[in-house]
């Protein structure tokens, strides 16, 4: 498959970039790391007359915690990502999510901006930025806005971003109590493929440790964006972690009847129905025993 012919620009600067976004208008590009974009380019979906590299901006390629908010660059990879002491800390379900993209290959060139400024129903990142609550920096000539995942997508290959803007960064505050988390997706082949279901499940307990305060589930690959089931979420809202593990059944019935899940190339609903009621079970079932441990210690501790 030949590649039809561009323009390929280098920008400097973040600034740099989005005059050149500017002034070439919709017929050019952004190329972080191309893993996406080079495959459009050879199917010929994208056909852009000028390809701009963001390759040069070192400074979005940053993970840093600075006044208990988690910054993460657009141009951060996933293999940086998926191994990032601060986030294991504080948000394990990103580095479970992007450690189950692709290759090693992809890992190493693939961006978290590029994986959701793709916008694809079943990128990885999406669900666990989802159940984070993080918010996205998109840059533009006339500055920053600041938008929440959860508005972020409008449909397939689409989000809320003008075409002369450019994703900064993703930021989340991490929970100050204890918190766990868990990504399970569903592929085809083991290694080198993108999900047919990916189900992120979050939880948080209150000071005490001993009660849910707050639990985000979202759903990838089953709808034509990422999406989260605040339906479900609510199954557990204000329960000891005991009695959470009785909500379980009740939380992945309601999941999966929010999820209104759809027919598509890669599987039916019915079998994504019957994915996302199993792996929410998993995922719940994972976070809740994790969430548990400590309380466990204390009590052995004081036997
Ligand atoms: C073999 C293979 C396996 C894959 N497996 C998976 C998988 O398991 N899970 C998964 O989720 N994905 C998978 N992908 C898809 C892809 O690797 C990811 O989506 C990756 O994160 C894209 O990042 P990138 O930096 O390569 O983006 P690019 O290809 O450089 O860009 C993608 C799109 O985003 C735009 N863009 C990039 N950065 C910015 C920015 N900062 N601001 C605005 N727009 C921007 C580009 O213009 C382009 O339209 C796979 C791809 C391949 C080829």
């Amino acid at each position: 498959m030949r590649i039809r012919p561009f323009d390929f620009k280098v920008a400097d600067s973040l600034a740099d970039a989005l005059k050149q976004l500017d002034q070439t208008g919709p017929d050019a590009r952004l190329i972080a790391g191309g893993t996406d974009l080079v495959l459009n380019l050879k199917k010929k979906t994208v056909q852009p007359k000028v390809i701009i590299s963001l390759h040069l901006l070192k400074d979005l390629e940053c993970i840093e915690e600075k006044n208990d908010v988690i910054h993460i660059g657009a141009l951060a990879k996933h293999a940086d990502l998926a191994i990032h002491p601060i986030l294991e800390k504080h948000a394990s379900i990103l580095c479970q999510a992007v450690g189950l993209i692709g290759s090693w290959q992809i890992r190493n060139a693939g961006t978290i901006g590029g994986n959701i400024c793709n916008a694809s129903p079943a990128a990885d990142s999406a669900p666990p930025l989802l159940v984070l609550d993080a918010d996205v920096v998109v840059a533009g000539l006339k500055g920053d806005r600041i938008i929440p995942v959860t508005s972020f997508f409008t449909g397939p290959g689409q989000t809320v971003m003008e075409p002369n803007e450019i994703l900064k960064e993703i930021r989340f505050k991490p929970s100050v109590n204890p918190s766990a988390g868990c990504y399970l997706k569903l592929r085809r082949r083991k290694a080198v493929d993108i999900s047919l279901v990916g189900v992120a499940f979050q939880a948080q307990t209150d000071a005490t440790g001993k009660n849910i305060e707050k639990v985000g589930i979202a759903l990838g690959g089953v709808a034509p964006t990422p999406i989260r089931v605040p339906e479900a979420e609510s199954c557990f809202k204000g329960i000891s972690i005991d009695k959470a593990f009785e909500k379980i059944k009740l939380c992945a019935q309601a999941s999966v009847e929010a999820a209104k899940p759809i027919d598509d190339l890669r599987a039916s609903a019915d079998y994504k129905r019957t994915i996302v009621n199993v792996f929410v079970q998993r995922c719940a079932q994972q976070v809740l025993t994790e969430l548990k441990i400590p309380m466990l210690k204390k009590i052995e501790g004081d036997l």
